[in-house]
């Protein structure tokens, strides 16, 4: 039974069971509406309300700003890499338009001096950078140069030039090569695959004292309402909802409302391709899902009322919010490492201890020299304690426990009183 079962999966993750049956009755007869969840309109009372509340218990648990907007979208964390880049690029063109132009597009457009001048902005100015320290940032670089091209990517950092081909650590910020005005400056919160998490908000990225700063976009898919964010130094953040908050099927976005430019202040289409730049499709594009309160199409209603549904359930279990929700995270990290850390002969904690996830505890089990054996030992003696989805990411292989918001502080002792025993019984 569910019971008898702790899964660290890394994403689709466990979700609260209250939740699931609560879900579960909501899937057949909503409210006593005679009807699902999954077959009311998305355009119904029903569905605006569910959308409402969830954006407004987010808001609330992590205290996101009156200027900032919640967008419920599709296609996960991937489809944000294209769609950061693609609305990023689209802002760029149009401030640098403005600077070159100084006048609204139907006047501007038609001179060749300065569609010229704005021509080799793009050429020689246009940057996107990133700060790649694992896997998910270095498949959001690729997917910007595959879009924009590489010239138009600047890798600010990359842990593997200075750790032996490696990730595991994040570099030192007075080495990232930043660019002037970057259409946007992107980071990765928490390595999913390679167990690596800021610790704090990187202070070259901090806004100055006028408010003024760069474009930071941060995936936090893998550590979102895990901890206190200072969501202000923020551009966008975003997150498929698959980990902490609810289940696979549903994107979240929480953006700066002044860079959804509106469609009449965006570069047009004609102009983007004759820049020789790529636009976003519409589903991906922020100001179509921001002015339809994220019912542009049909959207997953259930999807959100699920994840509506864990963050109700946060907020009842924790009057200080993220904060107690953080507390709580960083006790069961420090007892799943420090039971690794007690034994240095049998495990190998795999990023180094500066920048070590709370939420992905990945570790080598290197007993014996023959370090699959080991684990495949391991992980047949944990599934025997109801230990399951401890693997490593089928890139790097070894030993992963993800820590989400909804393995217990009980599912948490009972893994590191296993790898005690494991470790023992050697
Ligand atoms: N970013 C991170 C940090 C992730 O962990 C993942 C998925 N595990 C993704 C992006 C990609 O998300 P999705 O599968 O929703 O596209």
């Amino acid at each position: 039974s569910r019971d008898e079962v702790t899964y660290f999966g890394a994403g689709p993750a466990l979700l609260p069971t209250s939740v699931l049956e609560k879900a579960a009755q909501a899937l057949v007869n909503y409210n006593n509406t005679g009807l699902g969840l999954a077959e009311h309109s998305h355009r119904s009372e029903i569905a605006n309300t569910i959308i409402n509340e969830a954006k407004a218990d987010l808001a609330a648990f992590l205290d996101i700003p009156d200027d900032y907007d919640i967008l419920f979208m599709s296609a996960g964390g991937t489809g944000q890499f294209s769609s950061t880049a693609y609305n990023l690029v689209g802002t760029w063109v149009a401030n640098r338009r403005r600077r070159i132009f100084g006048t609204p597009r139907e006047e501007g457009d038609g001179k060749p001096a300065e569609m010229q001048q704005l021509h080799d902005a793009v050429e020689n100015d246009l940057k996107m950078d990133y700060i790649i320290t694992g896997s998910w940032s270095a498949k959001a670089a690729a997917e910007a140069a595959r879009l924009y091209g590489q010239d138009h990517v600047n890798v600010a950092a990359d842990a593997r030039l200075v750790n032996n081909g490696k990730f595991g650590i994040i570099p030192d910020e007075s080495t990232w090569k930043l660019s002037e005005d970057a259409a946007l400056v992107y980071f990765c919160a928490n390595e999913t695959v390679d167990g690596v998490e800021f610790q704090d908000f990187p202070q070259r990225l901090l806004p100055k004292p006028n408010g003024e700063g760069p474009i930071v976009v941060a995936d936090m898919s893998s550590n979102i309402l895990s901890r206190k964010i200072p969501v202000k130094n923020f551009s966008v953040i975003f997150f498929g909802a698959q980990k902490n908050l609810g289940p696979a099927g549903i994107t979240v976005v929480i953006i700066k409302k002044n860079l959804i430019a509106p469609v009449s202040e965006q570069p047009s289409a004609a102009m983007m391709r004759h820049l020789g730049l790529a636009i976003p499709p519409i589903i991906l594009q922020y100001d179509s899902i921001a002015k339809n309160n994220s019912l542009y199409n049909t959207l997953s209603i259930f999807d959100v009322y699920i994840a509506g549904q864990v963050l109700k359930k946060l907020l009842d279990t924790y009057p200080d919010k993220v904060s107690g929700q953080e507390a709580v995270a960083k006790q069961k990290a420090d007892l799943i490492y420090g039971a690794l850390d007690a034994h240095p002969d049998v495990y190998r904690v795999v990023p180094d201890k500066s920048v070590r996830s709370r939420m992905n505890i990945c570790f080598r089990v290197t007993k014996g020299g023959d370090f699959e054996a080991a684990e495949k030992d391991f992980f047949a003696q944990a599934a025997a304690r109801g230990l399951t989805g401890l693997k490593g990411h089928r890139s790097v292989g070894g030993a992963r426990a993800s820590n989400y918001n909804s393995i217990s502080l009980e599912g948490a002792q009972k893994l590191a009183q296993f790898i005690t025993d494991f470790a023992k019984a050697s």
